[in-house]
């Protein structure tokens, strides 16, 4: 089940929360000030948090950017009792994934905060493996076994391509539009120099170059 830090200094609104989220099944943790929820919530254990964004000693904002510093991950469903479109904007560019103004009924926030767990989960299944051979899409660290290896970005591109692709034949146009983007140009080897580091950093034998046609992952 779900752990959700809610991080409130009304304590009217904070029990009114954190009884109903238990009520649906959720654990919960309240926090009733900035520094108290940020200490919290970079202690890690959270599938979600609920900021307001009026708390003393830190605003949520403040809360939020120093979150979004050490984690992107976890949901931040912002709550405030200001109802400025700013404060939504702010919100949501400083990496807030939803907004519920104040006055709000309980079960629209049951609602959100279940919609922004699905697609949390949804995100973290976004990895792609093969042979103990994995790249997690999200986090864009790859891994072989229990070793992380260093990938530049055009090579975890290309990498997620061959993972993609498993056993296909892939040539080196498809290879140089997909990750390269631009046109196939008879005369480049970009693709042969980044298979090369590829092999260097994932394995010699894991992609196969197939004679006059391309390269496959094995
Ligand atoms: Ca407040």
């Amino acid at each position: 089940m779900s752990t959700i830090l809610i991080a409130e200094d009304e304590e009217r609104i904070a029990l009114f929360v954190d009884k109903g989220l238990r009520a649906a099944g959720f654990t919960t943790i309240v926090a009733s000030t900035g520094p108290d929820a940020l200490a919290a919530a970079q202690g890690g254990g959270f599938d979600l948090v609920l900021l307001d964004i009026g708390l003393p000693g830190m605003d949520g904002f403040e809360v939020l950017r120093r979150l979004r510093a050490t984690d992107a991950g976890v949901p931040v469903i912002m709550l405030t009792a200001r109802s400025g479109l700013d404060d939504t904007v702010a919100g949501l560019e400083g990496g807030a994934n939803d907004y519920i103004p104040k006055p709000f009924r309980f079960d629209e926030l049951l609602a959100r905060v279940r919609l922004r767990l699905r697609e949390a989960g949804q995100q973290a299944a976004t990895t792609l493996n093969r042979d103990g051979l994995e790249l997690d899409l999200r986090t864009r660290r790859a891994t072989v076994g229990d070793r992380v290896v260093d990938l530049s970005a055009r090579e975890f591109a290309l990498a997620e391509e061959f993972l993609r692709h498993a056993d296909q034949v892939l040539s080196r146009e498809q290879l140089l539009s997909r990750v390269w983007g631009f046109d196939f140009d008879p005369g480049s080897n970009v693709v042969d120099v980044y298979v090369r580091y590829l092999r260097t950093k994932l394995g010699a034998d894991r992609i196969e170059t197939v004679r006059g046609m391309g390269y496959r992952l094995r």
